[in-house]
C-alpha cells in the first residue's frame, strides 16, 4: 500500500460520522430514510454527507468520495451543478409552494413533451412511487380490470402493488413479499421474469379479459443493470394491445439518462403510459406520469380517476428540473458521459479478468452494474445467483480508497458528466487493486 492509501484508510475511520450516525440511530429507523442507505448488504458503517460537488461527496470528516450513486441517479449533471444552484436560489426568493400553478409547470411539461412526442399530457407528482401508483391506477380505471403484471427484479417504488418479487431495496434485504400489504392486493400483482415472453404470455392466458396494465422497466436498473433482449419491450407491446391491457413503461431511472429523452424511443416502442423521476426534478423531488391525452383526460379533473398533491408541481423543483433538462439538450452531452462510463464498464471487465474474477458487467449509456457472477445475468434469478459477500467487500476496498459504489449488488453504478476521464482511470486502478484482496 503507498503512502497516499494509507492516509486515506486511516481518514475513513473518521470519528464524526459515526458519531453522527449513532445518533441518527436513536430517532431514525436503522439511521436512515431508506434501507439501502444503512449499508446493511455491504457491511461496513455509513458515512454522513456534508455535502456534495461535481463528482464528489464530501463526507461529516472531510473525507472526498468519488460518488458513483449520484443520488440514485438523479444527478446525471453532478452535484450543485451552478445552473442548477442558480435557478433554485433564485426561485427560493420568489417562493417556494403555491398551491396554484405556476408557468415553470408548463415549462417542464413542455420540455418533456417535446423530447418524447407520444407523450402529449403530464401530471407531475412528487416522487417515483406516486408516478407508478397513479399510473396503475389510471391503467385500471380506464380499463376497468384489477391484474397487474410486472417483473421479478424491477422496482417501481414502495406501494402496494409492486412489492411482490421487488429489486431495489427489497432484493438488497431479500424481502420476497412485504407484510402490511394486504393479501387480497397482493394476489392482484402477477410476475414474470425478465426477458420472458413466454411466461407473460401465459399469464395473460391463465387470466383473460382481466389484466389491467404490464409495468416494466425498459432497461432493468433496480437488480443491477440488466438489459431488455432483443424483441422483449417489443412483444410486450403487442401482448398488451392485443390483451386490451396497457403497457406501463417506468423511466424512472432511464428518462432522460440514456439520451434526451426516453428509453423507449432508442428500443423503438411507444408505452401508453410513461413514468419519471430522479432526473427530471435535478435531485429535488419531482417525478410524473404522461401519456396520450385522451388517456391522461382520465385523471381528475377532467376524468374520475383521482390523484392530486399538495408540493406537486412545486416550484423550487420545477426550477430545478428545468435547469437540468436544458443542460442536457448541448451538443454532445451524452456522448461524453457515455464514453467515460463504457471506458468504465470495459476496464472492469478488463479488470475482473486480470484478476481472474469470474464477472460480469453489465453496461448501458451511463449505467452499469458489476455482477460478481461466472454466467451471463438476464433476469433476477441470475442477478441472485451473483455473489454478494465478494460485492460487499468490494463496496468497501473501493470505498477505503474514496470510491463510492452503491452500498448493493442489485444496484447501478452511475457515471455523471461530472465524472473525468482522470476519475474513471483512478477508479479502475482502485479495482484492480480491491478485485486482487
Ligand atoms: C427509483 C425508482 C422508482 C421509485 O422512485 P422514488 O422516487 O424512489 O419513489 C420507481 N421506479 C424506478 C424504475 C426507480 O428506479
Amino acid at each position: 500500500m503507498n503512502p497516499a492509501q494509507s492516509q486515506i484508510k486511516r481518514k475513513r475511520e473518521g470519528t464524526r460520522s459515526r458519531e453522527i450516525f449513532k445518533r441518527a440511530e436513536q430517532v431514525l429507523v436503522g439511521g436512515v430514510n431508506s434501507p439501502v442507505r444503512a449499508f446493511r448488504s455491504v457491511g461496513g458503517e455509513p458515512f454522513i454527507v456534508d455535502h456534495g460537488r461535481g463528482q464528489f461527496l464530501y463526507d461529516a470528516d472531510g473525507n472526498e468520495l468519488l460518488d458513483y450513486v449520484c443520488s440514485w441517479g438523479a444527478m446525471l449533471l453532478g452535484h450543485a451543478h451552478p445552473a442548477v444552484t442558480a435557478a433554485i436560489s433564485r426561485q427560493a426568493e420568489r417562493g417556494t409552494s403555491f398551491g396554484a400553478t405556476t408557468e415553470m409547470e408548463v415549462e417542464l411539461a413542455t420540455l418533456i413533451t417535446s423530447a418524447i412526442p407520444f407523450i402529449e399530457k403530464i401530471r407531475f407528482v412528487s416522487s417515483g412511487t406516486e408516478a407508478t401508483m397513479s399510473a396503475l391506477r389510471l391503467a385500471r380505471g380506464v380499463t376497468k380490470r384489477d391484474l397487474l403484471v410486472k417483473f421479478e427484479g424491477n422496482y417501481h417504488g414502495h406501494s402496494d402493488s409492486f412489492l411482490s418479487q421487488s429489486g431495489s431495496g427489497l432484493a438488497t434485504l431479500g424481502i420476497a413479499e412485504c407484510p402490511g400489504v394486504p393479501e387480497a392486493l397482493a394476489a392482484l400483482t402477477l410476475n414474470a421474469p425478465y426477458n420472458d415472453l413466454n411466461a407473460v404470455e401465459q399469464l395473460f392466458s391463465h387470466h383473460p379479459d382481466k389484466v389491467a396494465a404490464i409495468i416494466v422497466e425498459p432497461v432493468a436498473a433496480n437488480m443491477g443493470v440488466v438489459l431488455p433482449e432483443p424483441g422483449f419491450l417489443a412483444g410486450l407491446r403487442d401482448i398488451s394491445r392485443k390483451n386490451g391491457a396497457l403497457l406501463i413503461v417506468d423511466e424512472v431511472i432511464t428518462g432522460f439518462r440514456l439520451h434526451n429523452g426516453a428509453a423507449q424511443q432508442l428500443m423503438g416502442i411507444e408505452a401508453d403510459l410513461t413514468t419519471f423521476g430522479k432526473i427530471i426534478g435535478g435531485g429535488v423531488p419531482v417525478a410524473a406520469y404522461g401519456g396520450r391525452a385522451e388517456l391522461m383526460n382520465n385523471v381528475a379533473p377532467l376524468g374520475p380517476v383521482y390523484q392530486a398533491g399538495t408540493l406537486a408541481g412545486n416550484p423550487l423543483a420545477m426550477s430545478a428540473g428545468i435547469a437540468t433538462l436544458k443542460q442536457l439538450c448541448a451538443p454532445g452531452f451524452y456522448e461524453a458521459v457515455e464514453k467515460r462510463a463504457r471506458r468504465l464498464a470495459d476496464g472492469l471487465r478488463d479488470a475482473a479478468e486480470k484478476a481472474g474474477v469470474p464477472a460480469q458487467v453489465n453496461a448501458i449509456g451511463s449505467l452499469a452494474t458489476f455482477f460478481f457472477a461466472p454466467q451471463p445475468v438476464r433476469n433476477y434469478s441470475d442477478a441472485k445467483k451473483s455473489d454478494t459477500k465478494r460485492y460487499g467487500e468490494f463496496f468497501r476496498n473501493m470505498l477505503e480508497r474514496g470510491i463510492f459504489l452503491a452500498p448493493s449488488p442489485y444496484e447501478a453504478a452511475f457515471v455523471s458528466a461530472a465524472h473525468t476521464d482522470a476519475d474513471i482511470d483512478r477508479t479502475l486502478a482502485a479495482a484492480s487493486e480491491s478485485l486482487k484482496n
